[in-house]
C-alpha cells in the first residue's frame, strides 16, 4: 500500500512506512466470501457428500473393467 504521508509504496505486511516511519492504516481484510449454504450445510459439505456417494458407484462401474 502507499504511505498516506509520503506516498511511498510499502509491502502489505508492513505496519510502519519504511521511509518516514508513519503508521500505515491497516488494510481491512475483505471478508466478502459468500458462505453459500444449501439446506443448512455449506456447499463444500454437499460436494464431499456427493463424492462419498459417487465413489462406490464409480468403483463398482470400474471394478469389472479393472478386473480384466
Ligand atoms: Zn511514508
Amino acid at each position: 500500500m502507499d504511505c498516506p504521508n509520503c506516498g511511498t509504496w510499502n509491502p502489505d505486511d508492513k505496519h510502519v512506512c519504511w521511509r518516514c516511519q508513519t503508521d500505515l492504516p491497516i488494510p481491512e481484510p475483505k471478508k466478502e466470501r459468500r458462505n453459500l449454504k444449501l439446506f443448512g450445510l455449506p456447499v463444500w459439505a454437499w460436494v464431499v457428500v456427493a463424492i462419498l456417494l459417487l465413489f462406490p458407484m464409480l468403483s463398482q462401474c470400474a471394478g469389472p473393467l479393472l478386473g480384466q
